[in-house]
């Protein structure tokens, strides 16, 4: 399949010199279908196998999930593949091993380049799927997403969740620029559309939320409220303030 990113420039980044940087398609193109698309065709094929025809009605909700799907993955932003070490992660093959319920979102207490070594490291045992970085919004992908990335500091909820990670300090509020709210709250959108995860906090926590966790980020001063705006298309709701 033609990725859907391979028209565009390759991109070089200054944060990753090491690397013949491509705009991956791997999480962008679609091709792994939700759990929740998967009940849909199923019960779709159980309702043909019992001799009623489709009526209009479904296929016209056929065509509107479909017209969705594809703005979903229309939305999905350039994100750039630089392979976590495989001691970092575990492999596994989400959705369908586990649901995919939650993102956490961190802050790094590093710089992009630092971070990028610390989830290379094998001794680290440590990463994230992604890592935005805060002068202009570019995503690393470090994970894939059917795999599990240690970033949580709780098996179940690594087993079930995206973890993306903000270059920055949780008590220096300079490092959340509006490219890096933008660009991470484009990805979150993205990830909640593919695994149908509902777009609230319940299911777009801070690792501070994470039971057991003790860590604090992303901290008081990453803005929720801006960053819940932007995921749920906030660019309109920000012109009528
Ligand atoms: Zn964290």
């Amino acid at each position: 399949m033609e990725p859907r990113y391979a028209r565009h420039t390759p991109t070089r980044h200054p944060l990753c010199p090491r690397y013949d940087i491509r705009e991956t398609p791997m999480e962008a193109h679609g091709r792994t279908p939700t759990r929740r698309a998967l009940l849909r065709s199923g019960a779709y094929l159980a309702t043909a196998a019992t001799g009623l025809a489709a009526t209009a009605a479904t296929a016209t909700t056929a065509h509107a999930d479909d017209r969705r799907r594809r703005r979903a993955a229309a939305a999905y932003p350039p994100t750039h593949w630089i392979p976590a070490s495989t001691s970092n992660y575990r492999v596994s093959s989400r959705p369908t091993s586990y649901p995919i319920d939650f993102i956490v979102i961190h802050v790094t207490q590093e710089t992009f380049p630092d971070a990028m070594k610390i989830f290379q490291d094998p001794a680290k045992q440590v990463s994230a799927h992604y890592m935005v970085a805060s002068a202009d919004g570019y995503i690393g992908q470090f994970v894939r997403e059917k795999d599990v990335a240690w970033h949580a500091g709780n098996k179940d909820y690594n087993n079930r969740s995206i973890g993306i990670e903000h270059e920055g300090w949780v008590d220096d509020a300079k490092w959340f620029t509006d490219a890096m709210y933008a660009s991470s709250a484009a990805l979150t959108a993205a990830v909640c559309d593919r695994y149908g995860i509902p777009k609230n906090r319940d299911h777009i926590i801070g690792h501070v939320e994470v039971p057991g966790a003790d860590h604090t980020d992303p901290g008081p001063l990453w803005d929720w409220d801006r960053y819940m705006r932007l995921v749920n298309g906030g660019s309109r709701v920000r012109r009528g303030v």
